[in-house]
């Protein structure tokens, strides 16, 4: 298995080791596999029996062979990011039935209660074995509005050659998220709180990283979404949520996914299931307001937003402005042409704001041969579904959540359809307040965390501050 980037016409070729700690190809462009490998019912039927036998930690390792064949110690790997005591439940990723034909599958029993954490804890364990054999280490520089930051920590915490340095806005996370992250002592995870918004936090980033010479004097890297070994980690989760909700052996009846969307990460390990062949019906796309994607899979437009017009909504983690994963998917649809992805990203996108392929017969054979359907909602509807869901199932769900169940409900689809929970609750306390009149249960596993000691820094909105501060730690 070799990956190569959408943008390059060339297509030459990188080994998965290559590419574990890059970002961006050098063209801009994504890594992706030259092909999704075929698996087949007497395969998934073996999975089936694994995952009674040796659990999720086995599956994962059988499955992420298959994209990273000369990865030393996959088996180690996964049996250290999936076990029982990274995660609440030895299931990983249970599955749990609604009254109406809906499931869900519940990614977020990680430690920073989201489902980053399961491709994150891959990541973590996949960077320290990757970073030893090579002799090098790493200082992450990322800056988080919530989840991907604490996911990131939680992952990257106690790996041999590895920091973090994470930039917050202070004071705009929920109190929650704040205490997750700042509650961490171990002195190789650097919480660093910004004063200012987000995107000044992600501009600091990118004046540093953009140094190239501070940059490789410091061993600098990232962990963003685009990673690809973050997709193939998620693809196990499709496979076994799939494996749970059909358990008879030698079923092929097809399941759908609804999931709840921002960078088209998540969903996107669910198009590569769906392409490697398992049996999956309809990939349901949820949005929220920023209903950047939901516009695209019904009008054949992908028009990315201005900051200034991203809506700052109840599931914030899904406020983009464009979709950094999606490209993968365009790159697939244009059967692996990177020139037709170089004229709509690198040209159209990047002078115009926007591209339009309305007109194309592979944007018409979507529905049909990628099985891909959308949907959006609104903060109103996030509320209604918060508290349905909670009136007849006794079951309480985020917000990110919501705005899945909402669009998966709104559509009856035929067969189980598998809403992919992305957070607990607990992280979104007002809202859920604001749905229910009541606070969210806290997970044993976090009670207290908000009166636990503090380990952040506070610096002024100054690059030269933030040089000065990672210079001084590495
Ligand atoms: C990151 C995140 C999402 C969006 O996932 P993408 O991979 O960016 O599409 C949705 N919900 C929650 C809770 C998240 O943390």
């Amino acid at each position: 298995m070799r990956y190569l980037s959408t943008r390059d016409v060339s297509g030459s070729l990188h080994t998965f080791s290559d590419i574990l700690l890059a970002g961006l190809a050098d063209d801009g462009g994504l890594y992706v596999p030259e092909y999704y490998p075929n698996i087949d019912t007497a395969q998934l039927d073996h999975w089936r029996v694994l995952l009674g036998t040796d659990g999720y930690a086995a599956v994962a390792a059988d499955i992420l062979r298959l994209f990273a064949p000369e990865l030393a110690d996959l088996e180690g790997i996964c049996a250290r990011a999936y076990n029982d005591s990274v995660f609440a439940t030895p299931q990983i990723v249970p599955v749990s039935e609604l009254h109406d034909g809906l499931w869900l599958a519940h990614l977020s029993e990680g430690p920073s209660a989201a489902f980053k954490d399961l491709a994150m804890q891959f990541l973590g364990q996949a960077f320290e074995s990757e970073l030893s054999r090579r002799g090098e280490v790493l200082n992450i520089l990322g800056a988080t509005s919530g989840d991907t930051g604490s996911s990131a920590e939680y992952a990257m915490l106690g790996r041999r050659g590895i920091r973090v340095f994470m930039l917050t806005p202070a004071g705009r996370m929920t109190p929650f998220q704040q205490a997750q992250m700042y509650s961490i002592q171990d002195p190789a995870i650097v919480n660093i709180a910004v004063d200012g918004v987000f995107d000044d936090c992600q501009d600091l980033v990118k004046a540093v990283s953009n140094d190239l010479e501070f940059k490789a004097a410091h061993h600098i890297g990232a962990v963003n979404s685009i990673n690809w070994a973050r997709v193939a980690a998620q693809v196990v989760y499709y496979t076994v949520g799939y494996l749970r909700v059909r358990p008879a052996l030698g079923s092929a009846d097809p399941v759908s996914f609804c999931v709840p969307t921002g960078n088209f990460g998540n969903i996107l390990a669910g198009h590569v299931a769906r392409q490697m062949g398992v049996p999956i019906s309809k990939l349901i796309l949820a949005t929220n307001e920023n209903n950047v994607l939901d516009e695209f899979f019904r009008t054949g437009v992908y028009r990315v937003r201005a900051a200034t017009d991203v809506h700052a909504t109840s599931s914030p983690s899904m406020d983009i402005s464009k979709a950094s994963n999606f490209e993968r998917f365009i790159f697939d649809l244009f059967h692996h042409d990177a020139a037709k992805v170089r004229e709509l990203f690198g040209d159209q996108l990047a002078t115009q704001g926007y591209f339009d392929i309305s007109m194309t017969a592979e944007f018409a054979a979507i529905p049909e041969r990628y099985g891909f359907v959308s949907g959006s909602s609104t903060h109103a509807d996030r509320l209604q579904a918060i508290r349905s869901v909670w009136e007849t199932d006794a079951v309480m769900i985020d917000p990110h959540t919501a705005d899945g169940v909402t669009v998966a409900r709104r559509g009856r689809y035929p067969g189980p359809v598998i809403v992919t929970e992305t957070a607990l609750p607990v992280k979104f306390a007002d809202t859920i307040e604001e749905a229910l009149g009541r606070l969210p249960e806290t997970p044993s596993r976090f009670a207290g965390i908000e009166n636990l000691p503090r380990r952040v820094i506070d610096i002024p909105n100054d690059v030269e501050v933030l040089r000065k501060l990672i210079a001084a730690a590495t």
